[in-house]
């Protein structure tokens, strides 16, 4: 059960206090609060868990401080869609608003690997009107012997020359609680040049000490992936784990699933779970083509197969574009075979917008019909 608070009586405030003591006091529950803070008023939301099944909604509601009890009608409480749910989605970081109404495009590196092609990269995206990019210093590999990414020495040059390109948010993943440390002193290091995502790999979805740290921070907000082999349930309840620690800036990122099945693409794409998780949570839904598919390959109709799969990802509503770009592919230190070329990029921004103007269309032919049979 989720108490949410009246805007003038967050927790701060007694009269939250009150509803807080009240509900604490009931046996077989305990109450987890959470709170965001905006620029003139905080928020505030009570999750009840344990024995609600015996508590009463109405008395609860009639409390002075009280807006709204809404009953947990299904798994993922917090950031699950539940039965008269008006709780606001959605988050702005850094000056940018991610919902399930927005679409952001993350073209960039998968490994930084020098300043000379992240400042080429960052210039082609300025170029082209973009505020946000991808740029991994953490690689996780799978061979002990490749390249393990430059780690925290590249941060401050990385977030200098970010700011100097007017990027608002890099995708950044991260493997170890230590990393986010490091991210948050560069950070603080350098200025705030810009601003920064926290990736959690495919590889470390179900890694929960980690989820329980990230999600126990909440400066930085979080691109969860969905984790290669295990169901989307399992994925979402790692989401869950990240909000339940108290950071609800989430999003969550569809990457392709491990199975030949899926050949020739390197994973197979499950592009067809953007509706589903956009149903089933309140998070915006981020989708990752070049790790998808894997491979530069055109078809005869002169399109990626990269291409493809992001329209089929966008134009099915999704909030976020993930893609591997490199200025000189063949220098790469990760993943040069997948990534798009720089000449490419205007290219690819304009097909996404294409795919983005028939999602619209689309969304309004079905609101048209909704409002026309009800
Ligand atoms: C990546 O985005 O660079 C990456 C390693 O992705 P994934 O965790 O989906 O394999
Ligand atoms: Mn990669």
């Amino acid at each position: 059960m989720i108490v949410i608070l009246h805007p003038d009586s967050s927790l701060e405030t007694p009269n939250g206090q009150l509803v807080l003591d009240f509900l604490s006091a009931k046996p077989g529950i305990t109450a987890r609060t959470h709170s965001i803070k905006g620029s003139d008023r905080t928020l505030s939301e009570i999750y009840l868990i344990g024995d609600v099944v015996a508590l009463d909604a109405s008395e609860i509601e009639s409390l002075s401080g009280v807006e709204k009890v809404v009953r947990v009608s299904r798994e993922y409480r917090v950031i699950g869609r539940h039965a008269n749910d008006t709780r606001d989605s959605g988050f702005t970081y850094n000056g940018v608003r991610f919902d399930q109404d927005s679409l952001h495009v993350f073209a960039g590196l998968c490994a930084v690997d020098n300043p000379e092609n992240v400042e080429t990269m960052l210039r082609a995206l300025k170029e082209n009107e973009q505020i946000c990019t991808r740029m991994g210093a953490y690689k996780p590999r799978t061979n002990p012997y490749s390249f393990q990414g430059h780690g925290a020495n590249c941060l401050p040059w990385v977030f200098e020359l970010a700011g100097k390109y007017g990027i608002r948010v890099i995708a950044m993943e991260i493997t170890h609680g230590s990393h986010v440390r490091e991210i948050q002193q560069a950070l603080e290091q350098t200025g705030h040049p810009t601003g920064v995502m926290l990736q959690i790999g495919t590889r470390n979805t179900q890694n929960f000490e980690l989820l329980k740290e990230v999600g126990r921070q909440t400066e930085l907000p979080v691109l969860l992936k969905r984790g290669f082999g295990i169901t989307l349930d399992e994925s979402l309840n790692a989401a869950e784990y990240l909000a339940s620690e108290g950071n609800r800036n989430i999003v969550f990122c569809l990457r392709g699933m491990k199975t030949n099945m899926g050949d020739p693409h390197r994973n197979l794409v499950d592009f067809a779970h953007v509706p589903v998780v956009r149903h089933l949570t309140h998070l915006p839904v981020c989708i990752d083509p070049s790790h998808s598919v894997g491979n530069r390959n055109i078809g005869p109709d002169g399109l990626l197969d990269v291409m493809h799969i992001t329209a089929q990802g966008v134009i099915a509503g999704a909030n976020m574009v993930l893609a591997d770009f490199h200025p000189r592919p063949e220098q790469a230190l990760v993943d040069g075979p997948q990534a798009l070329h720089l000449d490419e990029l205007s290219w690819f921004l304009e097909d996404i917008k294409i795919a983005r103007s028939a999602y619209l269309a689309r969304r309004r032919r079905a609101s048209a019909r909704h409002t026309n049979v009800s």
